[in-house]
C-alpha cells in the first residue's frame, strides 16, 4: 500500500472525550504531535486519577460536564468507544466540528498491511492468535485494539511502516466512528445478538459489525463465518474477494473441516491442510477461530509450519475458560469474558462431565433461552447473581436447581457446595461486569480470589 498523507495536528485544538485507555493513548499521541490537546470526561477528578496521571502536563482537563463551547471550538474531536450520544456532539457536527474515534485517527498514519477482527466473539482469541502465527514472518508487529495495547500506540513504530503488519481487534463500537482504515484482511468472525441495549436491533449492529469492510478494495479479502447467513450476507455487496470458514460443511474458498484436518483453499495458492489433533485450544468455538486466524495468516504470508505452531502452542488468554484451581476435587473455571449469551454456549458446548453455572450481572437485551439446551442433562445446578438474576431464574426455570447469591464470594461458595467431586464450578456470566466490577477482568480476578479462600476455609 502507498503511504498516505499523514494528518498534520501541529497547532491544532483537539478535544478528546472518554478518558478510557485509547483516550489516554489518543490524548498522549495529539500532544506529541504540538497539537493543543483537552480532554474531557463525565467522571470525576478521583475517579480518574490513573488516566490523568498518564497525561501529558501541556494536556488540559475538562471534567464533570461536556460544555458545548468546548465541543464546538475544537478542530479535532477524538471520541472514545462508548461514549453515548451527547447534545454538545450534536452541536459540534452541526458547527461541521471534524468528529473520528481513535482507530480513525490512527488509520491516518498506518502505511502497513492491516489485518482486522471483529464479531460478537472471539476477537481477542482470534486476533492473539493470528499474531502468533505472523511473530516468525520477520515483518515489524502489532498486536492489539480493542485487545490490550490501543492502536494509535502503534501510529509512529515500524509496525506502522510499509513492512510492517498491524493486527487490529476492534468491536462494533470503534466501528461505528471508522471510515477509511482500510484492512488487507478483514474478519467477521460471527454474528449474534449481544449490545441490544445500544443498538436496539440486530441490523443496528450487523451494519456497524460490516464497516470493518467498508474501505477495503477488490485487492483485499474477507474472511466470514459461512455458517451464519447473517454474515455472510454483510458481504454481499463488499469489493474485497470473500473466503468462508465453515464448521458444518465445505467451502469452495476458505476453510472447512475434513476428518482430523483444517483445509485452506485460497484462491491462486496451494491447498493448506492443518490438523486439529494438536491444536492448544479445546471447543468448537476455538475451531472457528483457528479456520479464521489461519486464512488470515496464511493470506499475510505465514507458512503452514508457522500456522500449525501457533495452533499448538497458544494457551489461550487470562478470563476465558481459565482454569484457576482445584478444591475438594471440583475444578474451578474463569470465563469472566463470556459476557453474552452466545458465549456462554460457546463455551459450555461440548464441555466434559457436569458442571455448576454462576452466572449473572448486568441485563445486555438479550434473552438466556439460548442457554436451556446447552445447560440441560450437564449443569448440577446454577448459582445466580446480580442485575440480571431474576431474568436469567426466568428464563431458566427448571433446568437445574437454582440458588441466589449477593456477591461473586457467596456465589463461589454456593457453587462450591453444589457441586461433586470430579465436576466443575463455571463462571460464565453471559452478562457484563458493570453492576459488580469495572470492568470484566476484575471480575475474574475476584472469582479467582474468591477460589483462592475458598481453599482456606476448606483445606
Ligand atoms: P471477544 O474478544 O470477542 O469477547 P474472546 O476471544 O475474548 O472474544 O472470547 C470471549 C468469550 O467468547 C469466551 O468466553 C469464549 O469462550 C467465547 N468464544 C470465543 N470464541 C468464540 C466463537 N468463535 N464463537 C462463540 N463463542 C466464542
Amino acid at each position: 500500500m502507498a503511504p498516505l498523507p499523514h494528518m498534520d495536528l501541529a497547532g491544532k485544538s483537539v478535544l478528546v472525550v472518554g478518558l478510557g485507555l485509547s483516550g489516554v493513548a489518543a490524548a498522549r499521541f495529539c500532544a506529541d504531535r504540538q497539537a493543543r490537546v483537552t480532554v474531557n470526561d463525565i467522571r470525576s477528578v478521583d475517579a480518574l486519577a490513573t488516566s490523568l496521571a498518564r497525561l501529558p502536563s501541556t494536556v488540559q482537563t475538562v471534567l464533570g460536564e461536556h460544555p458545548e463551547s468546548l465541543f464546538c471550538g475544537a478542530d479535532l474531536i477524538v471520541l472514545s468507544p462508548g461514549v453515548p450520544p451527547l447534545p454538545a456532539l450534536d452541536s459540534a457536527r452541526a458547527a461541521g466540528v471534524r468528529i473520528l474515534g481513535e482507530i480513525e485517527l490512527a488509520a491516518q498514519y498506518l502505511d502497513s498491511d492491516v489485518v482486522a477482527v471483529t464479531g460478537t466473539n472471539g476477537k481477542s482469541t482470534t486476533t492473539s492468535w493470528i499474531g502468533e502465527m505472523l511473530a516468525g514472518l520477520d515483518r515489524p508487529l502489532f498486536v492489539g485494539g480493542n485487545l490490550g495495547v490501543p492502536l494509535i500506540e502503534a501510529a509512529g513504530t515500524k509496525a506502522a511502516q510499509q513492512s510492517g503488519v498491524a493486527v487490529v481487534e476492534l468491536s462494533s463500537f470503534q466501528l461505528e466512528t471508522c471510515a477509511s482504515l482500510r484492512p488487507k484482511v478483514a474478519l467477521l468472525l460471527n454474528l449474534t445478538e449481544d449490545h441490544l441495549d445500544r443498538y436496539g436491533s440486530m441490523e443496528g449492529y450487523g451494519a456497524a459489525k460490516a464497516r470493518i469492510f467498508a474501505a477495503q478494495t477488490a485487492e483485499d479479502w474477507a474472511v466470514v463465518n459461512g455458517d451464519q447467513p447473517d454474515c455472510v450476507a454483510l458481504t454481499a455487496s463488499i469489493r474485497a474477494r470473500v473466503l468462508r470458514f465453515s464448521h458444518t460443511g465445505s467451502v469452495d474458498s476458505g476453510a472447512s473441516l475434513s476428518g482430523d484436518d483444517i483445509v485452506l483453499r485460497i484462491p491462486g495458492r496451494p491447498q493448506m491442510r492443518l490438523s486439529t489433533t494438536t491444536i492448544g485450544l479445546v471447543g468448537r468455538h476455538n475451531l472457528e477461530n483457528a479456520m479464521a486466524a489461519g486464512l488470515a495468516a496464511s493470506l499475510l504470508g505465514a507458512s503452514r509450519d508457522q500456522i500449525q505452531a501457533a495452533l499448538d502452542t497458544f494457551g489461550g488468554l487470562p478470563h476465558r475458560m481459565q482454569h484457576v484451581g482445584d478444591r475438594s476435587g471440583v475444578r474451578f473455571y474463569n470465563d469472566s469474558k463470556a459476557t453474552n449469551v452466545s458465549a456462554v454456549v460457546g463455551s459450555l458446548s461440548g464441555f466434559p462431565g457436569q458442571y455448576v453455572l454462576v452466572a449473572g450481572g448486568r441485563h445486555k437485551g438479550a434473552p438466556y433461552t439460548p442457554l436451556r439446551s446447552i445447560l440441560e442433562g450437564h449443569a448440577r445446578g446454577l448459582v445466580l447473581l446480580g442485575e440480571a438474576a431474576e431474568l436469567l431464574a426466568e428464563d431458566l426455570a427448571g433446568v437445574a436447581p437454582i440458588q441466589r447469591a449477593a456477591d461473586l464470594s457467596e456465589a463461589v461458595r454456593l457453587a462450591a457446595g453444589l457441586a461433586e467431586p470430579g465436576e466443575a464450578v463455571v463462571l460464565s456470566p453471559a452478562c457484563s461486569s458493570y453492576d459488580m466490577f469495572p470492568n470484566f477482568e476484575k471480575r475474574g480476578e475476584a472469582f479467582a480470589a474468591a477460589v483462592a479462600q475458598l481453599g482456606d476455609q476448606t483445606p
